[in-house]
């Protein structure tokens, strides 16, 4: 494993031991300041996001095949769209590789679930972003059995080794459950309804998953227990407030980003002389 940072989000927000039925959805684990006190350090954290980033873009440019996978899940209003914009939007665009993954299409549910994951992996010095992923295929595939049990029971072996070969091939995963209370989501929903700039963003099918509320935290928990591995744990942000959320996603990376020590490549060229011809021209 990378060397860590000595930032006490990681650890506050390892998925280990985590009961999502018991989560506080509403804590700031890793931070004890308010609203205000969060912005202000979000603002600056960006800044250093922004430029391990570049860093790694500037490897990547260089030959280096190591890349960082942020995968992101969590219920209808958990507020992946808003890291994604946030806290992602405050790095270079072209650093960026960003995927997300609806219902399959038709030529996507020839294949097999991990066919179209493996088409949106991060070049090297990229950061990838997946607004779902192949978790997926054992969260809403395993509420509505959309396959049989034991097909989606040995999926989970099946993602620990997938992963295992994207950690062996560079890749950092960073792993990101996002929970938001049946209250806040209903608070979430609601504003949806009465905001027409929302209304596109409303699905009437998000009202029926409510039901299912049980069953995904049962889905949910098997994810934590079974996937969370050494080479790819995962993080539970509590995230009714969502600028803690951004906040404790920002410091994730910054962690990940961190652990790869990465340094400025090297020149290709010879500066002196570089110089000189600059010099002379
Ligand atoms: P969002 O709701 O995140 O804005 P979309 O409406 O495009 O995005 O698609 C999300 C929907 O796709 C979710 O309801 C999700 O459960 C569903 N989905 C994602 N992957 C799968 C899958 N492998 N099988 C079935 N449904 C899936």
């Amino acid at each position: 494993m990378a060397k860590s940072s000595d930032s006490p989000f990681p650890p506050a927000l390892r998925a280990d031991g985590v009961q999502v039925a018991d989560l506080d959805t509403s804590a700031t684990p890793g931070f004890d300041g308010d609203k205000a006190t969060g912005a202000k350090r979000l603002v600056e954290r960006q800044q250093v996001l922004s430029d391990l980033q570049e860093k790694l873009y500037a490897n990547g440019r260089s030959g280096d095949p190591r890349s960082v996978l942020l995968v992101l899940q969590g219920m209808d209003t958990a507020g992946k769209g808003g890291i994604v914009r946030h806290v992602i939007g405050s790095v270079d665009p072209q650093g960026v590789d960003h995927a997300a993954f609806g219902v399959p299409t038709e030529e996507e549910r020839r294949h097999h679930y991990l066919w179209r994951i493996e088409r949106k992996l991060p070049r090297g010095g990229q950061i990838g972003v997946f607004d779902r992923s192949h978790y997926e295929d054992v969260l809403v595939v395993r509420v509505h059995e959309l396959v049989p049990r034991q097909v989606w029971a040995a999926r989970y072996d099946e993602i620990n080794e997938f992963e295992r070969g994207l950690v062996e091939a560079g890749t950092t995963l960073v792993k990101v459950a996002m929970f938001v209370s049946l209250d806040e989501q209903r608070k979430r929903l609601a504003r949806r309804l009465d905001r027409p700039d929302k209304y596109w963003k409303f699905n009437p099918g998000d009202i029926d998953e409510r039901a299912y509320w049980p069953a995904y935290q049962e889905a949910y928990q098997a994810v934590l227990d079974r996937t969370s591995t050494d080479h790819a744990p995962w993080y539970v942000v509590p995230a009714d407030r969502k600028w803690y959320a951004r906040l404790a996603v920002t410091e994730l990376l910054i962690d990940a980003l961190s652990g790869l020590e990465l340094t400025w490549p090297a020149p290709a060229f010879d500066v002196e002389e570089q110089r000189r011809r600059l010099a002379e021209s």
